[in-house]
């Protein structure tokens, strides 16, 4: 599976804060690894967990909406559209949030989902 590692994931996840207890402290459970890019995240103060999915590449080939709209999500730090993709997550049935690295300045932040459908 070509993605992000488990540390950069842990890392970037204390860019959004925790559904239940508002920190921004996560780590990945070990024992979720796996190679099919199906994770889990859990808060470190308070243990709520959510889905992380870190196979952007079988996303965005079965959902053909996601590589136009990164191509017009502006940058948070430069404002030229066009992101890649890294991973996502579930924090709640209501917040998604893609984790994408600007094309044109290499910065990375996390992007609230407008498109999930929430079933
Ligand atoms: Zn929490
Ligand atoms: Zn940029």
């Amino acid at each position: 599976m070509a993605g992000p590692s488990v540390e950069q994931v842990q890392t970037r996840l204390s860019g959004v804060r925790c559904a239940i207890c508002k920190t921004s402290d996560f780590f990945i459970d070990s024992r979720s690894v796996t190679p099919d890019g199906e994770w889990k995240g859990v808060c470190k103060k308070c243990f709520y967990s959510f889905p992380v999915h870190a196979d952007m590449e079988f996303y965005q080939r079965t959902q053909p909406d996601i590589p136009y709209l990164m191509k017009t999500i502006p940058c948070q730090k430069c404002e030229k559209p066009g992101v890649s993709l890294d991973f996502r997550i579930m924090l709640s049935v209501r917040e998604a949030y893609y984790f994408v690295t600007c094309k044109a300045c290499g910065h990375q932040f996390p992007e609230k989902s407008t498109l999930e459908s929430f079933e």
